[in-house]
């Protein structure tokens, strides 16, 4: 798996201080409080895991996962519910907890479908942003990376549903995508 990685783009050490900043930063944010912070399936797994833990305040976890991609590298453009979180957010300060924006149209779905149950505040967390790849306007409040317009994996991110487990994120050689 590792001999298809064209380049390492963050090791896991750098994940790792970034997770740490963004979760001081988080903490104080959400100080005497206690927001449902929801990680975005399933590439957000393992970022959500250690960005809960890096955060000091108390707080409810949920997931929800949204499907925009069906198993391509370019987004499909609708972005469908596939399962919902249990938690009832009316009047609750949410933290939407994303692998990485790139149209924007997951971020603009979950913004929207949170606003309607009426929740309290709504913030976004995402380890990776592509601010080329926008097409919808929605910003994240705490941001680990800015990323060039490359399709990248690992640490969550999949192609093709494999490479989730590197624990690096990195760009695959070109003959994977040529290959399949
Ligand atoms: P958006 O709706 O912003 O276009 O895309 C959000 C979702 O598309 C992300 O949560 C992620 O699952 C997927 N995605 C966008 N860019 C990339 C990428 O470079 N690599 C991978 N593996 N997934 C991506
Ligand atoms: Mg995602
Ligand atoms: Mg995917």
């Amino acid at each position: 798996m590792n001999n298809d990685i064209l380049k390492v783009l963050y090791s896991k050490e750098e994940i790792d201080n970034a997770c740490k900043s963004l979760g001081n930063e988080i903490s104080k944010t959400y100080a005497g409080k206690t927001p449902v912070v929801v990680g975005v399936l399933k590439g957000a797994i393992f970022f959500m895991t250690d960005i809960v833990r890096a955060v000091d305040s108390y707080m409810q976890i949920d997931f929800i996962d949204v499907s925009s991609y069906h198993g391509a590298t370019e987004s499909s453009g609708t972005v469908e519910l596939l399962q919902d979180i249990n938690t009832n957010i009316t009047g609750r300060d949410v933290l939407i907890v994303e692998d990485i924006v790139d149209t924007g149209r997951t971020l603009k779905f979950l913004l929207d479908t949170f606003a309607d149950r009426g929740a309290k505040s709504i913030k976004v967390c995402t380890l990776l942003d592509k601010p080329a790849g926008r097409k919808v306007d929605v910003k994240s409040d705490f941001t680990g990376f800015k990323v060039p317009n490359e399709f990248v994996v690992g640490y969550g991110l999949d192609y093709d549903e494999k490479y989730r487990n590197l624990p690096y994120i990195g760009v695959l050689k070109p003959e994977i995508y040529a290959n399949k």
